[in-house]
């Protein structure tokens, strides 16, 4: 039976992301990026010296990487469209995956009504989902897909440009660079560099290959 533990281990750790992520995009919508600070660790004003100190370095290289740099589908409300169509699209998608659920294993259990609950309602039925491979089969690959979908809305709401210059690996013109991490991202799946030990030589799942906006400026 460890076939059927592997993907109830699975199907938990993907159901525990979709929750964490769906948190941070139901932050965005209609507000653009929002941080939450919780917890212990450096004060609020250390933090903000940080990121500040941070911030500039990025915002300093960024904007010599500037020249000739045009926004793409950087606007808000589109980014703010994909927010909420996804997240219409996956409340829709959990309550009807908790009915299957339910309605197999679990038929008089009252069904929770929002995410998060739905989620740790999956969650608690997964042991008895794990009797039945089919089912199990059903919330693993649903519960990725609603995932890659959440993951895709967060990262389509960061500011993204597209760059003047040639990829120094493809010579494509598909350079671009993600605003928020401060990175460059070439946009050429098949792009590949001279360093066999890049995630872009990935054997199974490549990699866009990345550089930070300093390492690239000094490639460039
Ligand atoms: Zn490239
Ligand atoms: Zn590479």
């Amino acid at each position: 039976m460890t076939f059927g533990h592997d993907h109830t281990q699975r199907a938990c750790e993907t159901l525990t992301a979709l929750r964490a992520d769906l948190e941070h995009l139901t932050d965005l919508r209609g507000v653009g990026r929002v941080r939450r600070w919780g917890g212990w660790g450096p004060s609020l004003e250390q933090i903000a010296a940080a990121g500040a100190r941070h911030a500039a370095e990025r915002v300093d290289t960024l904007e010599q990487l500037a020249n000739g740099i045009v926004p793409i589908g950087a606007s808000p409300a589109p980014a703010d469209l994909v927010v909420l169509d996804t997240l219409r699209m996956v409340e829709i998608d959990l309550a009807d995956l908790l009915d299957a659920v339910c309605d197999r294993i679990a038929p008089r259990t009252r069904r929770s009504t929002t995410n998060p609950r739905r989620i740790g309602q999956l969650v608690s039925l997964l042991t008895r989902v794990g009797a039945e491979r089919d089912l199990l089969d059903h919330v693993l690959s649903e519960a990725r897909r609603m995932h890659r979908a959440v993951k895709h809305a967060l990262g389509d709401t960061e500011e993204v440009r597209q760059l003047a210059d040639r990829c120094p690996h493809c010579n494509a013109k598909s350079l671009r660079a993600l605003m928020d991490r401060g990175v460059v991202v070439c946009g050429n799946g098949f792009c590949r560099c001279s360093d066999d030990t890049c995630g872009c030589h990935h054997p199974s799942r490549p990699r866009r290959h990345t550089w930070s906006a300093t390492e690239f400026l000094e490639t460039a």
